[in-house]
Formats: C-alpha cells, sequence, structure tokens
C-alpha cells in the first residue's frame, strides 16, 4: 500500500500513526506545508526506511510563509522529495495569487538548480497556470499531480509534458474523478490519501485507507487487486528511477 500524499505531522498523534503506517504501508510520502516544519516531521520517520518525508510550501500559505523560502533552500539538500508544493486559484486564495506564483516559480528554480527533485503538486483551480510553470522549468525534476481536477484538455497536457498523478478516494469516489483516472497513462499511477485532510467514512484518511483506493483501481482497470498492487508497486520503482536519472542526491 503506497500513500504518496499525506500530511502525517497534522495528525493529533503524529507518533502513532507513523508507526502504524511503518508497519502497514509499503511505502508513504509524509508533505509538509510549511518550510519551518521540516526539521520536525522528518524527525519523525528518520528511523523507518518506508517513509519519506517532503519539504514543502502550501499554496495557500504562499503569503504567510513567503519568508520561510529562504529556509526551503537550506533544506532542501536534505531530501530528494518536495510537497505540498503548488498553486490554488480557489476564490479564498486568489487574493495573493501573486505571492502564489511568486512562491512556485522560486521552488521550481530552486529544484532546477539541486538537480530535480519528485515534487507533489497541488493544482486546485490552477491547472493550467500550474501546468505552465511546470512547462517553464523543465530540469525541476518529475512533478505528481497530486489529487488532480482540471479539464481533459489541461490533463491531457500535463500528460504530453511527462507529469505523474497521486489518486485518491475522493477522486474514485467521483464520476469527474473517475473519468480523469481513466485518461492517465496506468504506468504514471501512483495513490494517495492526502489525509488527515480528506476523508474515508466521516474520519480523517490514515495512510493504510489507501487499500480501498487501490481495490477501486482494481475494478476500474478490469484487472484483480494482486495485479493493481503490483502494478502500483512498479509504478513507485519507475518514479524513482526516473527521477534518479536527474541525479538525485541519495539519502
Ligand atoms: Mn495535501
Amino acid at each position: 500500500m503506497i500513500d504518496l500524499h499525506c500530511h502525517l505531522d497534522l495528525f493529533p498523534q503524529p507518533a502513532e500513526i507513523v508507526a502504524q503506517a511503518a508497519v502497514r504501508n509499503s511505502f508513504v510520502l509524509s508533505v509538509t506545508t510549511t518550510p519551518s516544519a521540516w526539521p520536525g516531521t522528518s524527525a519523525l520517520a528518520r528511523e523507518y526506511l518506508t517513509i519519506e518525508t517532503a519539504l514543502g510550501l502550501h499554496p495557500q500559505l504562499a503569503k504567510e510563509r513567503f519568508r520561510e523560502l529562504e529556509l526551503f533552500d537550506k533544506y532542501l539538500v536534505e531530501t530528494s522529495w518536495v510537497g505540498e508544493v503548488g498553486l490554488d486559484g480557489s476564490p479564498e486564495y486568489r487574493g495573493f495569487w501573486t505571492e502564489q506564483l511568486q512562491a512556485i516559480e522560486y521552488i521550481l528554480g530552486a529544484c532546477e538548480s539541486a538537480g530535480g527533485r519528485i515534487m507533489s503538486v497541488h493544482s486546485r483551480r490552477a491547472a493550467a497556470p500550474m501546468i505552465e510553470s511546470l512547462r517553464r522549468f523543465p530540469d525541476a525534476g518529475v512533478p505528481v499531480l497530486h489529487w488532480f481536477s482540471g479539464t481533459q484538455k489541461e490533463l491531457d497536457q500535463a500528460i504530453r509534458q511527462g507529469c505523474w498523478f497521486s489518486v485518491g478516494l475522493p477522486m474514485v469516489i467521483a464520476k469527474k474523478g473517475r473519468e480523469i483516472i481513466s485518461r492517465i497513462p496506468r504506468n504514471r499511477l501512483l495513490t494517495e490519501t492526502d489525509g488527515p485532510f480528506a476523508e474515508t467514512n466521516g474520519t480523517p484518511a490514515c495512510p493504510w485507507h489507501v487499500g480501498l483506493v487501490e481495490h477501486a483501481l482494481s475494478d476500474l482497470w478490469c484487472i484483480d487487486i494482486q495485479s493493481a498492487t503490483a502494478l502500483l508497486a512498479e509504478n513507485l520503482r519507475s518514479l524513482r528511477a526516473v527521477a534518479n536519472v536527474r541525479r538525485l542526491p541519495n539519502r
């Protein structure tokens, strides 16, 4: 069970979730929302080889935490993974769109200078500008668009540009989400929970709830569950391999 986008540090008892995820999940990407969260959140998972921590600046915090970009530079050398980063065009965040754009372009430039990173990217109501920013920084690394909700045309453009995708329960439940999933090449798709923000049956999604997404994918792909989980495991290996081509540092 692979959870490629989870906010482990935002659960009420992070250490307990981390310990359970280390047993139940084959891999978890623990994303952060601010650079200042990096030392604490990466320390949570330090002893577990199956949990990686990503360095992030959530677009919804781009204005409030803009000054933390200097910490982004400081910590970027410590990880091969970046996230959660991106753009959010929802009405409540559009007021500081300029800061969001400045922040994401700064981050993509930093990733490019550092030799590329695997990036978990938010693009809610901002798919087109996010894809355009990624196009302008081709050596920033490998983007994984998390919870993608753009149009078919935007999706096709992202696929052409080499983007990967991580999909969770809200996507497999919704008709639009399933339509998006059906257009994504199977070899560029991974699973996620976005816990604790996203929910499973009304409670915050834990990393191991990603099993429900695997089952839904096996139905959508018309393959058995063993084949679906094998394919997803192979995809994670191949994502790391693609990223290694870009000379990521070893941890
Ligand atoms: Mn998230």
